[in-house]
């Protein structure tokens, strides 16, 4: 390490990739700021301190080795950088793009808590991988020694994805089973492309298909098969199936027309960046455009659906969260792009009704109870409660419920009462193998965790695909006839 390449923190004011000017990005669905140039890049990789116990590495999921990536790029080594950062995440331009930084690697940056403002990790790592996209250093999938032993991954969400990566790289006959049409389960659907671009997920999903891992798209595990069919097709199982079940508001006219769940309206949205028809969007059902939008919720999908309904043309967008903003799930840098964009919040407050105006029972305004902060609650956070200040209405033709997720009833649905699930439903796994209640059958992401990030469902990935491995081995060589069929 050189004294001038790097320690340039003092120097070298922060500088993220410029975003493009409010007016012109909420016109279209492209990501907000295009990356660095190769200069400013080297530039602002220089501003590392190298420290010797790295708390961003520390507090990245996956433990990149940040400081030593960012170090090759100052010294403008861009291709030994990009293997190193590919060393230990199967997405790195992915999750340079859509990682809350401010909650992890870049939030617990040395330089942070001097005052001068952290590396900027995250689009560094974006430009690495990018330019390795460009350059041709991203290698193909090659499979290790065929096994003979094949491998079910039920999701092609990032936990099913990575995990089906490191299989086939171990030599495994993988085949991944998704209900969706296409592959990346929220990456591809949920996610809208002004956060994250949907060739960047598709290249690499075509990467892992050239790999020879077999795509079942189209296929959902509960009505084209059930799970124990599935088990006897593959030597094991992976579910990665992340979590769907909206959780619902229980006010007066929740049922109008117009009040619609969030996931519906975005998986919309992003079908039509696709080109595809989509028949709820195309007769005006999930098209904000004209429409006084109201989203419900304070996390990153309700931030993703305000932003989403101002790119769509919506006349009036506002967010309402029963907490302030100091008190949101969401990321801060989410609720600043959204406001700059035009979004309204209306903070502590709550739905207490929909009215409809016309017979068709559509809706026509949000009635929303004032809220206060109350007394912490056993997790510490301040419980709102209704402020006896009296309701307040709005208007609304369309309204996004965007509460969060919780896990589907997978031992129902997929005929498998075996199957051992939490109190939330998520999935039980022993927390040494990642191993179910079911001999054989492994599980990851956020069927696990409870929603989560896209970065800990690739480190879950990561982790299952070993400890499948393992096993993997033990069984074949406890019947080597079975390794040599
Ligand atoms: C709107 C939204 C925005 C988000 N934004 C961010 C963000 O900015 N940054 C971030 O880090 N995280 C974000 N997240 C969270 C992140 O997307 C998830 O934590 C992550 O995708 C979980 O990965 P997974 O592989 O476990 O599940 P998923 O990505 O949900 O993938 C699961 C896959 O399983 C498939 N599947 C489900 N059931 C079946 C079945 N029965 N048969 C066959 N296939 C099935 C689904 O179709 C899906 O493709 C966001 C989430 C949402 C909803
Ligand atoms: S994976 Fe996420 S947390 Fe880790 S270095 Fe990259 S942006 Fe930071």
């Amino acid at each position: 390490m050189t004294a001038d390449t790097m320690l340039k923190f003092v120097a070298m004011p922060q500088s993220y990739p410029e975003k493009r000017a409010a007016e012109a990005r909420a016109e279209d669905f492209r990501e907000i700021a295009d990356r660095y140039a190769i200069v400013q890049a080297e530039e602002q990789a220089g501003r590392c301190s190298q420290c010797g116990v790295p708390y961003c590495t520390v507090h990245c999921p996956l433990h990149n080795h940040i400081p030593d990536w960012l170090r090759l790029t100052a010294e403008g080594r861009l291709r030994e950088a990009y293997e190193l950062s590919n060393a230990t995440s199967t997405m790195p331009e992915i999750c340079g793009r859509i990682c809350p930084q401010d909650r992890l690697c870049e939030g617990n940056c040395v330089i942070e808590f001097t005052g001068h403002g952290a590396v900027t990790i995250g689009s560094v790592e974006k430009f690495i991988t990018d330019t390795a996209w460009e350059e041709g250093w991203v290698e193909p999938l090659v499979p290790g020694p065929a096994r003979r032993l094949s491998v079910g991954v039920i999701g092609a969400g990032p936990a099913g994805l990575s995990a089906a990566e490191y299989l086939r790289g171990y030599g495994y006959d993988v085949h991944v089973y998704d209900r969706h049409d296409r592959a990346g389960g929220l990456l591809t659907y949920g996610i809208p492309g002004f956060k994250l671009e949907k060739p960047v997920v598709m290249r690499r999903v075509d990467r892992l298909k050239a790999g020879g891992i077999v795509f079942h798209e189209g296929f959902a595990v509960g009505s084209d098969a059930t799970l124990a069919e599935l088990r006897a097709r593959h030597d094991a199982i992976l579910i990665a199936t992340g979590v769907y079940k909206a959780r619902a508001i229980d006010v007066p006219g929740s049922d109008a027309g117009g009040v619609v769940e969030a996931l519906d309206f975005l998986t919309a949205s992003n079908r039509k960046s696709f080109g595809d028809a989509v028949p709820a969007f195309d007769d005006g059902s999930l098209d904000a455009s004209g429409k006084n939008v109201v989203v419900i919720g304070g996390g990153d999908t309700a931030m993703d659906c305000v932003r989403t309904a101002i790119r769509q043309g919506a006349t009036s967008v506002r967010c309402l969260y029963r907490r302030d903003r100091a008190n949101m799930p969401g990321s801060q840098r989410e609720v600043t792009n959204a406001e700059e964009e035009g979004a309204e919040f209306v903070w502590l407050s709550a739905p207490h009704s929909f009215t409809s105006a016309d017979e068709a029972g559509s809706v026509a305004a949000v009635r929303a109870n004032r809220m206060r902060l109350g007394a912490a609650d056993a997790s510490g956070r301040r419980a709102p409660e209704v402020d006896p200040g009296g309701p307040v209405d709005m208007p609304a033709d369309l309204v996004i419920k965007a509460l969060g997720f919780d896990a589907e009833a997978l031992p129902h649905l997929w005929d498998a009462p075996e199957l051992g699930v939490t109190r939330w439903g998520t999935v039980l796994v022993d927390n040494k193998t990642l191993m179910t209640s079911l001999d054989g059958v492994f599980a990851a992401g956020d069927i696990v965790r409870g929603a989560s990030l896209v970065v800990w469902a690739i480190r879950d990935g990561r982790d299952v695909a070993a400890s499948m491995h393992k096993y993997l081995k033990a069984k074949a060589a406890a019947s080597p006839a079975k390794e040599a069929a």
